[in-house]
């Protein structure tokens, strides 16, 4: 065939009219075909990224949910077991077919209460990668009313939407963790006559979102950008994770306890109730006498706790999970071919470190940095091919002015 003659094989077009004509075995495509075909592959990709979900759930009962939380969390069995429910509940629901039978299934939206620091985002962001959904952290604190100098709610589903890759499909089945919910609590000694901007209103404005409704958002979020046209999202299957400290709930709980141990009806005596974790016997009215309004109570029914860290966690937080902060370390140096161990002792001096100056499973990475920093600067360019931290060598790195400093910063 003379060169002039040559043309795409899918569309036609002679060799001229094109930009680039690729030439097969015994066919050419042109890169407008190209392109074409490259579109029609992520869109087929999509379509089987969602039956995915569906494979996932078949998979994963809510006793293999828990196990998979149990490679990356160390600890808080109760939740994990709600969770593990929770989550499997939901997406069953969403996978339900369409009956007549007038059961509707009603979303399982959470909050977890505990101690920062104590894995609560961890345990969502686990979840979401489990599932293979997409996954939005917000802070309660900064959201707004609509109208006054911060976040709208909305801006939540903005957040999701860029997770998402704004695939839409994907944002309406993924996750929203919302931290420090409590934050957003109605302050007993805020009268309501005056407008509370950061609590009531923001829970009322969280409220459309939790229920399920088609919410206008705006793709880049915020004000700055008033052109842009509005997504419309269903938060109908988004699942929301909620998640607080609640500082000071343990005295509403131990109150309630204690009318309860008075009053006829006394279900849990003095004498069984473990007063150093009162946590666990949390129920929504507690959350209630908190601040929020019901009507956020009602749409978050799940309701679990986080155990505080003790020093067997911590330690266990070290080293077991599938990501634990020493494995990193391993494979940080390991990189260099340095073989790097730690000894009991200097995991122990770590942990007990981290509980004096009250820096939580957060403070264990800093510890870790501050201890090995030096050797992670001069290790790479000597000729070492083994480094072992002991309890010494931490002692020595670790001064009191770093330890200070640690803590000022957590
Ligand atoms: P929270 O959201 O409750 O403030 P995070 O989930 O952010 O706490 O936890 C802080 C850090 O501590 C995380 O990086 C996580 O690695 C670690 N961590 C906390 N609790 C656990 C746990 N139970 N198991 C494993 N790691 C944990």
């Amino acid at each position: 065939m003379a060169k002039e003659e040559l043309e795409c094989s899918f569309c036609g077009r002679k060799k001229p009219e094109t930009n680039l004509l690729i030439a097969g075995l015994d066919a050419h495509i042109c890169d407008r075909c190209i392109e074409q075909a490259h579109g029609i592959v992520i869109e087929e990709s999509k379509q089987s990224d969602s039956s995915d979900l569906s494979a996932e759930l078949k998979l994963r009962k809510p006793q293999q949910i828990k196990e998979f939380l149990d490679t990356y969390i160390i600890g808080q069995d109760m939740t994990k077991k709600v969770m593990s429910v929770a989550v499997y509940n939901h997406y069953k629901r969403l996978l339900q077919p369409v009956s007549n039978d007038d059961i509707d299934i009603q979303k399982s939206n959470i909050i977890m209460v505990g101690q920062t620091g104590t894995g609560k985002t961890l345990m969502a962001k686990t979840i979401a990668r489990m599932l293979n959904v997409p996954l939005a952290i917000v802070d309660a604190t900064v959201l707004t009313e609509a109208g006054y100098v911060g976040e709208d709610v909305e801006s939540i589903l903005t957040r999701l939407l860029q997770a998402a890759d704004y695939n839409l499909d994907k944002a309406e089945k993924g996750i929203v963790f919302i931290d420090e919910i409590d934050k957003i609590a109605r302050k007993s000694d805020n009268p309501s006559i005056t407008r509370d901007v950061s609590g009531e209103g923001v829970q009322q404005a969280l409220l459309k979102l939790l229920e399920g409704t088609v919410v206008n958002v705006p793709p880049k979020g915020g004000r700055k950008h008033p052109d842009q046209k509005f997504i419309e999202v269903n938060t109908e299957n988004i699942l929301f994770i909620a998640g607080g400290a609640f500082d000071g709930i343990e005295r509403v709980i131990s109150k309630r306890l204690n009318m309860q141990a008075v009053g006829y009806s006394a279900s849990i005596s003095d004498d069984v109730v473990d007063q150093n974790h009162l946590l666990q016997y949390i129920i929504p009215k507690d959350l209630k006498d908190f601040g929020l309004i019901p009507e956020i109570i009602g749409r978050l029914p799940v309701l679990t706790y986080m155990d505080p860290l003790d020093a067997k966690t911590l330690r266990a937080i070290l080293t077991e999970p599938k990501n634990a902060i020493i494995k990193q370390y391993k494979k940080l140096f390991a990189m260099d071919d340095i073989d790097f161990t730690i000894t009991d002792g200097a995991l122990n001096f770590i942990v007990d470190k981290a509980i004096e100056y009250k820096l939580g499973a957060r403070g264990l990475r800093s510890l870790c940095e501050e201890i090995l920093t030096d050797a992670m600067f001069e290790l790479p360019s000597s000729d070492e091919k083994k480094f072992n931290v002991t309890k010494l060598y931490a002692e020595e790195k670790l001064t009191k002015t770093t330890l200070k400093k640690l803590k000022a910063v957590s």
